[in-house]
Formats: structure tokens, C-alpha cells, sequence
């Protein structure tokens, strides 16, 4: 079975997901119990998913984080299940990449092109933009069994979440996407069953269909009824004064133009307060359908409608394409062992068949995955731009997420004895990745507090290894090769995060404060990381780093461990779980 992320191939478009593991997906849709989808879903009428950010790089789109895997899993999950998905998204041509010098975060720009990575032009569509010429948007698509990319951009589009964002650059990105998407899907033919907008910033799309049918004769409140009845909005933000707002006056240069019906223009332009109008405002009003991304999420999201009622989200965790993040002698194992199903999803006695597996069985399959990890650190640099290998016998931690504060990369450094006499005793290693938001300083500092920390002291230096530019590749290897995960959100914060899920579904240990998805059981069944303040939570990491050395050390422990983790995570893990969810939200009835 060739894998994506497997491959050292550089432009290898030839998919696994092409080796269909259903006949029909007429069989996935009674197996929620839901035979009419049949007729609901098809490839002329679509699941249609809109979003600013994919992370996909075997078909060429890099994203930033948690949302764009999402997105990249939400389409590999409808291919395997041959569930009709249009993923819309920009084909950016320009992406960041990490390099650490004098250890310090700096970034380069590589450019990319849809013609390196097998896709096809389509089609132009013009962006009307006040005072300026048309904009021509190339439209490039990918068909990849029953979904495909459909993808926008021109060469001066910039970058994921290139400039402010609230500024003119983000809103014409934005506008490209749901006004140029949903042009190009037209000229496909393609009418959507419905649109699911991953965050505010693909609202555009959702206007594009109003305006649609405003100018074939629909009056605006009908039009407004038909629209929120087929539109879902996903939420991964927790307050919305964190949302991308813009000016009337960016409205009229950016958005006005697009739209052709005066009616519509107005009743926009009737949602303005003081003259600035937050992105959220206009989906919530656009959407009937609404949902967070973990129950914790969903609940604590604090949202309020044009009329200040508060939105109520409905919670869809979110899961995993199981083939992409998990090593394939573990899929194949969790096959055999009828602990997934055909589908992906948990097979029927799953749970007692996770209760069979022996350490030996966990040990054996660890061992390829810290081959694959060994094998992907050989070409990537450390902080000082060298390659590492990590010694078989030795125990490894990882800590692989965005340098962001909520995440708090930086806690596992509070105490540095502590540190080094936990890597030490237990013979340990401790790899970090992550990268800094372009122009967060305050987070370049912390990056560079931390490497400095490490640089200053030998046995540090011997043992902690911060892996250059965290992507895909990087974040697969960690998942099957490491030995524990440490996750440590500021607790409500977190949306959802989905490395802990590749963690656990790998045979990791993993270390966790209860947020995001990991809080979707409670009390969470890992090594839960409490305190009454931040000192205690940092006492809880240390103690929980020991006591987790001391379980993979030992076989029993590692079972009972493993099996824990493994049992109350499963149906989370499951991305065909997450797609059956969505389904039942967004189709409910026979
Ligand atoms: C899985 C993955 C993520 C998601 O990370 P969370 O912190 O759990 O949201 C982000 N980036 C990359 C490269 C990943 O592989």
C-alpha cells in the first residue's frame, strides 16, 4: 500500500485512497441508517466544503494548522467512503517555510504551482473590486476519486493568512474564495446539497448563493430561508472578538461589486454596528446549521446573533483519516484484529478486542514506527540546522504543535533540573516543533528564550532536539515514532487539536490538560495533567513525564495504559465517525 506521507517521492499524486475499501457507498449511508442520502448526495449534487485553508501537501497546499488538517481530512474520509465532496479552497502560490538562524525563527517564501502537483485549469473567473480592473482568478481542479479540489488564485493572491486580518489584502482573499468558488463550481455544473463553511472567512460563498438566487427572481427572504436551510457553519474560534471584522467602506470596494442584487446589498448593509460588520455576524445569519468542534468547545464558545441571543453550536468532534496519521502495519493490525471496521469506524467488539492486545504486539509495531521517524529526522535539521537520529533504546517525549501561547510550548522548561534529571534517569530524549505565527514577537522571544536555555546547557543540548519547520511529514513521524505526547492547552482554550488523536491512535502515552477534544470524556483517560495554578500544572507535566517513562518500561502497565487510552478514544479518533456526524446533523430524518 503506498502512503503520502510515506512516500519520499516529490511529487507523488498516485493516492492509496484510489484502492476503495467500500463497493458502494450506498452501504456507509444504511449503515448510519440513512438509505435516502443516496438521493440526497451525488456527484451532480454535492457535499460542497469551503475553506481559506487545507493542509494537503501531497496535493501541493500547505496549511498553517489544525484546521486546514481538517479540511485535508474531511476529503480523504469522503473519498475512502465515496461520498461526493467538493473541497473549495486557494490554490496559494507562495508558502512559508521555518528556518531557525542563531536560534531564532526566521521564514523563507517558496513558490508552488498547481501544474507541479497534477492539477487541471479549468477556467478564469473576474473578482470586481471598486475602482480597479477585474482581478482574473485561474481555477484550477484535482478529481481524486469521488471528491475533488477545486481551487482559486492569480500570482499576486500572497499567502495563507498573508497581512492583517481585518485588512484590504484578507478581504480580497476571502471574496476570491467565496464569490470566485462559487462562480467556478457553476461553470462546473455543480449545485450544492450543501455548503459547509469551515470558519467566518468562507461566508462569501453563502452570499454568492444569495445573490444567485436573488438575481433568478427569488425575493431576498425566501432566498435568505433557502440559503440558511442548506448552509452549516463550523466554529473553531471561542470568542468572537477574536473575529475578522471590516469597514463599510471595505465592504463597498471589496464585496458591493460582486453582488448584483441591490436587495441584498441593502440588507447587508443593514447588519453593520458603527460601521463595522464581524464576519460572524453575517455567517451566523447565513447559517441554521451551527457547530463547534469538540463538546467543550461547543459549549464554552460564547457567540451572539444580530438580536444578541446567544448561538447555540452543536458539537461535532472532530476526527482523523485513520490511513494518513496512522502507521500502516497498526491500520492493518487494528484490521485484523476487528478493532476498525471496513469503514474506519470501531468495529463492533471493539472493545474487547483492544483488551487482547499484548505489550509484545504494541512493542513490535513501535519499532517500525521509530524507524519511519528515524528515517524522516535524517533529512531534517534540528535547531542548529543538523540532523539527529534518536537511539532505539531510548525513551522519547514530543511536543508537536504551533508555538502559540494558549499551548504553552515553552511549560516543560520551567524547571530545567527537573527536566534534565527526567531525560537523564530514564535515558529520555524530548523533540519539539512548532512554528511561530509570522509577526507574533512576543512569541519569536519565548522560542528564542527556550533554544537559548537548552544551548547553554550540555546535557540539554544533548537531549532536546527542536525539529525545524513542524509540517505533515514531521507530524506523522512524531505520531508512529515517538513514545509520549504532551499536550498542554490553557484549559478552554483548545477547539478541538487532532495530534493527540494520531498520538493515541500510534499507542502513544499521552500527557494532557483536559481541553479541546481530549475533554470530551471526563475525567480524561490519560495522564491528566491538573493544578489549581500554573505551578501546580507544571509539578503535574514533571510527575506525569516520570510516571509515564516508568509505564513504557513496563509491560503491564503499558497494556493497561494502552488499552485505556485506546478504548475511550476510538469512536473519537475515527474521522468516519466525525463524517457520519456531520451527516446525521445535516440530513436528519428519512
Ligand atoms: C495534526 C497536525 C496539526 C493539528 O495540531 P493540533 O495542535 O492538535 O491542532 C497541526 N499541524 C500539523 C502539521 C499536523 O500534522
Amino acid at each position: 500500500m503506498g502512503h503520502n506521507l510515506y512516500s519520499n517521492e516529490k511529487h507523488d499524486h498516485d493516492n492509496h485512497h484510489g484502492e476503495q475499501l467500500i463497493e458502494d457507498v450506498t452501504e456507509f449511508y444504511s449503515a448510519i441508517d440513512r438509505c435516502n442520502l443516496s438521493r440526497q448526495l451525488s456527484s451532480e449534487r454535492p457535499y460542497i466544503y469551503y475553506t481559506m485553508e487545507v493542509y494537503d501537501q501531497s496535493n501541493g497546499i500547505r496549511g498553517g494548522g489544525g484546521l486546514g488538517v481538517l479540511a485535508a481530512d474531511t476529503r480523504r474520509v469522503a473519498q475512502e467512503l465515496d461520498i461526493p465532496l467538493v473541497l473549495i479552497t486557494p490554490f496559494y502560490r507562495q508558502e512559508l517555510t521555518q528556518v531557525i538562524s542563531n536560534l531564532s525563527q526566521t521564514e523563507e517564501l517558496k513558490n508552488v504551482s498547481p501544474l507541479d502537483h497534477g492539477y487541471e485549469f479549468v477556467d478564469d473567473v473576474w473578482i470586481h473590486i471598486k475602482d480597479q480592473p477585474d482581478v482574473i482568478l485561474n481555477i484550477y481542479q484535482k478529481i481524486l476519486g469521488s471528491t475533488r479540489f477545486l481551487t482559486m488564485s492569480e500570482p499576486n493572491f500572497g499567502e495563507l493568512y498573508a497581512g492583517d486580518g481585518s485588512g484590504d489584502h484578507r478581504l480580497y482573499q476571502m471574496i476570491s474564495l467565496g464569490f470566485g468558488g462559487y462562480w467556478a463550481m457553476k461553470r462546473l455544473g455543480i449545485k450544492p446539497a450543501i455548503i459547509q463553511l469551515n470558519e467566518t472567512a468562507t461566508v462569501f460563498a453563502a452570499v454568492a448563493r444569495l445573490n444567485e438566487l436573488c438575481s433568478n427572481g427569488m425575493n431576498l427572504y425566501e432566498a435568505l430561508v433557502y440559503v440558511r436551510k442548506h448552509t452549516l457553519y463550523t466554529n473553531h474560534t471561542l470568542v468572537q472578538a477574536a473575529e475578522s471584522e471590516f469597514s463599510y467602506d471595505q465592504f463597498d470596494r471589496f464585496v458591493f461589486p460582486n453582488i448584483t442584487s441591490p436587495a441584498l446589498r441593502r440588507w447587508i448593509g443593514g447588519l453593520f454596528v458603527d460601521g463595522r460588520l464581524k464576519l460572524s455576524t453575517l455567517t451566523i445569519e447565513l447559517a441554521e446549521a451551527k457547530n463547534g468542534v469538540s463538546r467543550l468547545h461547543a459549549k464554552v464558545a460564547d457567540y451572539r446573533d444580530i438580536n444578541g441571543e446567544k448561538v447555540k453550536f452543536r458539537a461535532v468532534t472532530n476526527g482523523i483519516d485513520i490511513n494518513t496519521w496512522v502507521h500502516p502495519s497498526i491500520v492493518t493490525y487494528f484490521r485484523d484484529k476487528e478493532i476498525i471496521d471496513k469503514f474506519n469506524l470501531p468495529a463492533e467488539n471493539y472493545i474487547e478486542n483492544i483488551a487482547k492486545i499484548p505489550a509484545s504486539d504494541i512493542r513490535e509495531l513501535k519499532i517500525n514506527g521509530r524507524r519511519h521517524l528515524n528515517q524522516i529526522l535524517a533529512h531534517r535539521q534540528d535547531q542548529y540546522g543538523n540532523p539527529i537520529q534518536i537511539p532505539e533504546d531510548a525513551i522519547v517525549f514530543d511536543f508537536k504543535r504551533r508555538f502559540v501561547e494558549y499551548k504553552r510550548p515553552w511549560l516543560p522548561f520551567e524547571n530545567l533540573d527537573t527536566l534534565k534529571q527526567i531525560l537523564l534517569e530514564n535515558n529520555a530524549h524530548y523533540v519539539a516543533a512548532g512554528r511561530v505565527h509570522l509577526g507574533d514577537t512576543r512569541m519569536y522571544q519565548r522560542l528564542q528564550q527556550v533554544l537559548a536555555a537548552i544551548d547553554a546547557d550540555p546535557v540539554l543540548k544533548e537531549r532536546v532536539h527542536y525539529i525545524q519547520n513542524y509540517n505533515e511529514e514531521l507530524g506523522l513521524a512524531l505520531a508512529v515514532g515517538a513514545d509520549v505526547a504532551i499536550n498542554v492547552p490553557i484549559v478552554g482554550l483548545e477547539a478541538c487539536g487532532t495530534s493527540f488523536m494520531k498520538d493515541i491512535a500510534n499507542f502513544k502515552i499521552l500527557i494532557s490538560t483536559p481541553d479541546g477534544g481530549v475533554a470530551d470524556l471526563q475525567p480524561a483517560p490519560v495522564l491528566e495533567v491538573l493544578g489549581h495554578d500554573y505551578h501546580a500544572e507544571v509539578e503535574s507535566v514533571y510527575a506525569h513525564m516520570r510516571h509515564a517513562c516508568k509505564i513504557i518500561r513496563d509491560d503491564h502497565l503499558l497494556e493497561s495504559e494502552v488499552h485505556r487510552q485506546l478504548t475511550a478514544y476510538l469512536p473519537i479518533i475515527s474521522g468516519a465517525r466525525m463524517m457520519k456526524d456531520y451527516l446525521k446533523f445535516l440530513f436528519p430524518g428519512r
